[in-house]
């Protein structure tokens, strides 16, 4: 029962666009595309989601 709570609020908060915020994300790394190396891409560990880093830390 706790773990379904526990979903619901990863799913509510990947919706509202805090991915994985509070334990960090996965496979943090630069974009092949950006030959500055200025952007940080990175995974969401609850849904998967690929997006960038800004600098505040977040996955948008
Ligand atoms: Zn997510």
């Amino acid at each position: 029962m706790v773990m379904i709570i526990f979903n619901k609020l990863k799913y509510f908060c990947c919706w509202i666009g805090w991915h994985s915020y509070f334990i960090g994300f996965e496979n943090i790394h630069h974009s092949i595309k950006d030959p500055l190396k200025f952007l940080l891409f990175a995974k969401c560990k609850w849904c998967g989601y690929t997006g960038q880093i800004d600098c505040q830390g977040n996955l948008f």
